[in-house]
């Protein structure tokens, strides 16, 4: 069974009050209005809130996510944050190879590779992201690209594994833009990462796969991106930051 998932990265925003006020908002309004049964919300703040964030999410059904997490496993990696820690806290998902990390801190195929392994061991489960640049798809290239960012990465996991994934595709145009891929854009692509998923790991594990929609996706656009059949929910920057708009991008991706 495919389960549809509606995600938040809250990148580096808010400071600590602000975090508890944004989580007390969201759960509180999850609590009134109830969350749809067929789609998990995950909530994912900045390292130094996951703590609170898992404690006050402990009797609600929202999970909590990182935005990262390191690719070794303990020692002397000053700064870096492992899995088994994000484990200790409750933390059910990792966000893994960003465009923003991959931009801003180097993290190459290899490394994301190691951190979705080291998430799995710890039984985090990661939220993988791939997505081309603006140039690459003018070029025609976002095929080859987003294809080569999987086969590099997760395909060589285990298929218990990979079926443990979960893939975000964010066109990396698309993200903080204001410029969300079409639904059609989305479905195309979608479609296509399913269809290397079926070559490479069987039909079982490609249709069960949850593949979230990741760019400049608001409660404007929300409900069209995920009525295609191959979009199964949303990885939302801006939009998860704001109560109302967040709450109602989860309504827009139940049945
Ligand atoms: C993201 O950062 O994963 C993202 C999709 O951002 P935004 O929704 O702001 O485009």
């Amino acid at each position: 069974m495919r389960t549809k998932i509606v995600a938040g990265n809250w990148k580096m925003n808010k400071n600590f009050s602000e975090a508890d006020d944004l989580l007390t908002e969201i759960l509180d309004s999850i609590d009134e209005k109830g969350k749809p049964e067929d789609v998990d919300v995950v909530i994912c703040p900045p390292f130094v809130y996951l703590e609170m964030a898992s404690d006050m999410a402990e009797d609600s059904p929202v999970f909590i996510g990182s935005q990262n997490v390191s690719q070794f496993e303990s020692g002397a990696y000053t700064g870096e944050i492992s899995a088994a820690m994000l484990r200790s806290m409750h933390v059910d998902f990792a966000i893994i190879g960003h465009s923003e990390r991959r931009k801003y801190f180097g993290e190459t195929d290899e490394m994301l590779l190691g951190k979705a392994k080291a998430a799995l061991k710890n039984d985090v489960l990661p939220i993988f992201c791939c997505g081309e640049l603006l140039p690459e798809r003018e070029a025609g290239k976002h095929f080859d690209i987003v294809k080569a960012q999987l086969e590099n990465t997760i395909f060589n996991l285990d298929p218990d594994d990979f079926n443990r994934t979960i893939i975000a595709y964010e066109p990396v145009w698309a993200i903080g833009t204001g410029v969300n891929a079409t639904p059609e854009q989305a479905q195309e692509m979608h479609f296509f990462i399913r269809e290397l998923i079926w070559n490479k790991f069987g039909a079982e594990i490609a249709n069960d796969k949850t593949i979230l929609y990741g760019g400049s996706c608001t409660s404007k656009n929300a409900k069209e991106l995920f009525s295609m059949p191959d979009v199964d929910g949303g990885l939302i920057g801006g939009a998860s930051l704001t109560t109302s708009e967040f709450v109602k991008i989860i309504d827009a991706a139940k049945e």
